[in-house]
């Protein structure tokens, strides 16, 4: 790195998220010193973002802090942890001065919003290349997993699906869109708010989980093998937003839900005696069941696999959405 470095780690880097007591030592040892409370296990997840694969050159560097550190904290709700703390592993073509406050900004306030102090990292040269580490806490008995469905359970996906995947076509200028549903799905793609509320309210409640980051039909087929079940869903329970019902005509609505990724909503299975429970949740979002597991392997959306034959318009998405996978 040219000199600077320190200087960098310093300013953006030092004192960011929230300032938490069970951390001993932060930024500057050679190691994060932290305590986790006795009797809660730790959830580690690490997710990297790199420009032109998981967000277009030229993306707003508070975007690209608030990116980094979401798709982590997804993962952590997916397993219904308490996010804690983060490790930032960043590589720079340059130290360009205004757009490191604005990455700090994005990720410190979110890191904020989530109790999560940042206490450490790394800092090298190189393409644009973002690698958070979140590490949260759960008693390990409520944990969320992914192989927990059992055939009969209810199917539930919270939030508006295929948003995000709407807002990056947009922002590609493949979708034409104007005034407030442009706005509202660019929002989606740029701002994607991760369910940690959602998480932990489904402790003892939900029977399996994942979050959507490759589509809702390519995670549910993951979460479908991991529990050895598979999964009908009623695509007219499919619940979409106004924003993208007024830009995208009804297969390709549908696509979007199903096959684009980027939502970071969660996709989780319960008991049908859990329903009055997961209607009468506040989580700070609209939850919808949208089908059942069942013992037959597969996902099938309206009795049939989903594929390129589906009817679904899924050619749009031939080749994989680009995804942060
Ligand atoms: P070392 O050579 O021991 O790895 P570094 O010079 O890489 O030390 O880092 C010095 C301190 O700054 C360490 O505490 C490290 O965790 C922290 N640090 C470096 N880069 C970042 C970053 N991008 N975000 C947060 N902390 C960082
Ligand atoms: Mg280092």
């Amino acid at each position: 790195m040219p000199a600077g470095e320190f200087e960098v780690i310093e300013r953006y880097f030092t004192r960011r998220g929230a300032n938490r007591e069970d951390v001993l030592a932060g930024v500057g040892d050679d190691g994060a010193l932290v305590t986790a409370a006795a009797g809660t296990a730790l959830v580690l997840a690490t997710d990297t973002v790199v420009e032109g694969a998981h967000f277009p050159a030229g993306f707003d560097a508070r975007f690209v802090g608030h990116r980094a550190l979401a798709v982590n904290l997804s993962d952590l709700a997916a397993m219904g942890a308490e996010p804690a703390w983060a490790l930032l592993a960043i590589t720079l073509p340059a130290l360009d001065q205004h757009w490191l406050s604005g990455f700090a900004a994005g990720l410190d306030t979110l890191a904020r919003r989530y109790g999560v102090a940042l206490v450490g990292g790394d800092t090298t040269r190189g393409p644009l290349t973002v690698t958070i580490t979140a590490a949260g806490t759960v008693p390990p008995r409520c944990a969320l997993m992914r192989a927990g469905a059992r055939a009969g359970d209810d199917l539930w996906v919270s939030g508006t699906p295929g948003d995000a995947a709407a807002g990056l076509a947009i922002l590609e200028g493949r979708l034409p869109a104007q005034g407030r549903a442009r706005d509202a799905l660019l929002a989606r793609f740029q701002l994607p708010q991760p369910r940690v509320a959602l998480g932990l309210a489904l402790r003892g409640i939900a029977t399996a989980c994942i979050d959507v980051s490759d589509g809702l039909a390519g995670d549910l087929a993951k979460l479908c093998a991991a529990s050895g079940v598979g999964a009908d869903v009623d695509s007219r329970e499919l619940p979409l937003s106004a924003g993208l019902c007024s830009v995208a005509p009804p297969d390709a609505r549908l696509a979007y839900a199903l096959g684009g990724g980027d939502d970071y909503e969660l996709l989780f299975t319960a008991g049908p005696g859990e329903r009055a429970r997961i209607a009468a949740l506040d989580a700070g979002i609209v939850l919808r069941r949208i089908g059942s597991i069942a013992e037959a392997d597969g996902v099938r959306i309206d009795g049939k696999p989903p594929g390129r034959d589906a009817g679904h318009g899924f050619d749009h998405f031939a080749g994989g959405p680009p995804g942060p996978g």
